[in-house]
């Protein structure tokens, strides 16, 4: 695992996901060394307080790795970042951190709802460039299609997409993800990955847990208000 490290990156650019959500891409000036899944901790000199944001970007060499946040009502870091950040601003970046990792050596059930996504796309993204096909299954959770991160990458076989809010539905009709939508993504043998706020990822625990899924093969990383 690489060793954690305090970076001064430099904000490269912005790309905008969803209304709310927006991606940052970080040059750190050297690779992170993470393993899909992780996060990092990230600091705003004009803001001091620091935050956990999972990395977007698969493992590799590149020096950028990229975040990607969603702007909270009366949020102080991603407030910040959404409102007051510009390309070339400097964000010290410290990590890699979590052991919520995958590296692409066993079957994957991937289940994301709105940012918990983001260190799932981490993953899929990996899959997609190295691993043999068929390993891992992705299943997002979002209010409305609208609110679909990296849409042009939630295609695919491999990928279902679920909206809550009626009215909205990509692929089947609205609500909550149900045991039939983790059924069919359950590949034999496989690890869940669960991120999420954390009424969600206690729902999709019990609905593994309903579909025999055991306890030691569900790995869980909740997103919630810093204590
Ligand atoms: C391991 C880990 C990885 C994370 N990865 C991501 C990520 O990839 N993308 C991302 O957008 N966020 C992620 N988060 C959440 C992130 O760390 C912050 O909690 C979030 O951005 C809010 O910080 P803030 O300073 O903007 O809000 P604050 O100023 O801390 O809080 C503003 C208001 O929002 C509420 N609030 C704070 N955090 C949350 C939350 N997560 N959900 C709902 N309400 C909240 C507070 O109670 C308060 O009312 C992650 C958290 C953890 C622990």
């Amino acid at each position: 695992m690489a060793e954690r490290t305090t970076h001064r990156a430099t904000l490269v650019s912005v790309r905008r996901e969803t209304p709310s959500i927006s991606t940052f891409r970080l040059d750190l000036g050297a690779p992170l060394g993470h393993e899909a899944g992780q996060h990092v901790k990230v600091r705003l000199p004009s803001v001091g307080a620091r935050r956990s944001y999972s990395v977007a970007s698969p493992p590799g060499r590149a020096r950028t790795i990229d975040i990607t946040v969603e702007r909270l009502a009366g949020g102080r870091v991603s407030g910040a970042l959404h409102d007051r950040t510009r390309p070339g601003d400097v964000i010290e970046v410290d990590g890699p951190r979590g052991s919520f990792t995958w590296g692409c050596r066993t079957p994957a059930l991937l289940v994301g709802g709105g940012t918990g996504l983001v260190p799932l796309v981490s993953m899929l993204r990996l899959a997609r460039e190295s691993c043999q096909p068929g390993l891992v299954r992705l299943v997002a959770s979002v209010r409305t299609a609208a609110d679909l991160p990296y849409r042009d990458e939630m295609v695919g076989p491999e990928v279902s997409v679920v909206c809550t809010r009626a009215g909205s539905s990509i692929q089947r009709e609205a609500g909550r993800l149900r045991v039939e939508d983790l059924r069919d993504a359950l590949i034999p043998g496989a690890t869940a990955y669960v991120c999420g706020p954390k009424d969600f990822v206690a729902h999709v625990v019990d609905l593994l847990d309903r579909l025999g899924c055991p306890p030691g093969a569900i790995r869980t990383e909740a997103f919630g208000p810093t204590a």
